[in-house]
């Protein structure tokens, strides 16, 4: 249950309202939010005389859920946003990891001539084997930040586990939670603390309910900046990678009142359906795409096979405009 409190009582006496009915107690510039787990059906009676308002869940999406908030949040990305009126779909490009400073700063000059705002970059890589490159780690956030100020474009990379949680909310313009991390309570509590846009991608053995849980978990420690990230799940499939899953979607977009963005490229997994699967999910009206791209993809480090070369991408990417505007979307 979600109840809402009214601000002309104490933050005390809010949390001691909490406490005595085992909620947590959120406050914002309204109002406080009460929030128990979904089994709580009645308004208590201790509060019954001063909430202003409540909801009962049949499950624990409760603060993503649009039974609670009826519009799509709005999550801003510097002089943009997604969500809210949903016309807006955001392009996120860039290598699976960054390498070098090289292939960086070709990386953001193919990102501005095609006037994309968002360089996506690993910096802790979770991988799959201990013997295959993990990231550069801190010296690549400095790198990146270095290209945010040169470039003035806005930088999301990943948190893998918490021992530098702390360093990716510090250079980060968007902290992404990786698939690998979705149930990773520290790191799903650090972006829910990082005051950031949080890219929560699901995991390819999740749910959709786990992944909304994981997305109320962000939530229930104050930040509603949160964009699920649908990147392929395993089933029973062997030739492709993973298996995007456009139903999910629809799930997501029908119950969950958070923007969705699709990532193809890790879905897929070999840089030839990549373009196909884009323009499926922009016809799809999606709040944004997330695009590996390498100057010289034979060279990457991780995840080679899906990235797309820069001319495969600037392809891949005018042939989404007009997709987009035939679904009402603008390309940002
Ligand atoms: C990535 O975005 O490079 C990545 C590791 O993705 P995922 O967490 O979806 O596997
Ligand atoms: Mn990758």
């Amino acid at each position: 249950m979600i109840i809402h409190l009214p601000k002309n009582i104490s933050h005390a006496y809010a949390q001691e309202f909490a406490e005595g009915i085992g909620a947590l107690c959120l406050e914002q510039p309204e109002y406080f939010v009460l929030i128990t787990n979904h089994t709580v059906k009645q308004l208590p009676e201790s509060i019954a005389s001063f909430a202003l308002n409540h909801w009962v869940f049949n499950s624990d999406m409760q603060l993503s859920s649009r039974a609670y908030h009826a519009d799509t949040y709005r999550v801003e990305v510097a002089d943009t946003y997604i969500g809210g009126d949903q016309k807006n779909q955001l392009m996120i490009a860039g290598p699976c990891a960054i390498e070098s400073r090289e292939q960086i700063e070709q990386s953001c000059q193919m990102l501005k001539e095609q006037g994309i705002r968002v360089l996506r970059a690993g910096c802790y890589k979770p991988r799959t084997s201990p013997y295959t490159f993990r990231g550069l780690g801190e010296d690549g956030l400095k790198l990146l930040a270095e290209m945010r100020e040169k470039y003035g474009l806005l930088i999301a990379t990943e948190m893998r586990d918490a021992t530098h949680a702390d360093k990716v909310v510090e250079y980060a313009d968007i902290v992404q939670v990786g698939a690998k991390a979705m149930y990773d309570h520290g790191l799903l509590t650090a972006a829910g603390q990082s005051g950031k846009p949080v890219i929560l991608k699901r995991g390819f053995g999740s749910t959709l309910q786990e992944l909304v849980n994981c997305a109320d978990f962000i939530m229930s420690c104050g930040n509603n900046q949160v964009i699920l990230c649908e990147r392929g799940i395993r089933s029973f499939e062997t030739n492709t990678r993973f298996t995007l899953d456009l139903c999910g979607v629809a799930w997501l977009k029908q119950h969950c009142n958070l923007p969705v963005i699709l990532d193809p490229s890790h879905a897929m997994g070999y840089a030839y359906g990549i373009a196909d699967l884009a323009r499926a999910c922009t016809a799809m009206g999606i709040d944004g795409l997330l695009i590996e791209t390498h100057p010289q993809p034979n060279l990457a480090q991780s995840d080679a096979p899906q990235q797309l070369d820069h001319k495969q991408f600037a392809e891949m990417y005018a042939s989404l405009q007009p997709i987009a505007q035939a679904v009402g979307k603008r390309l940002v």
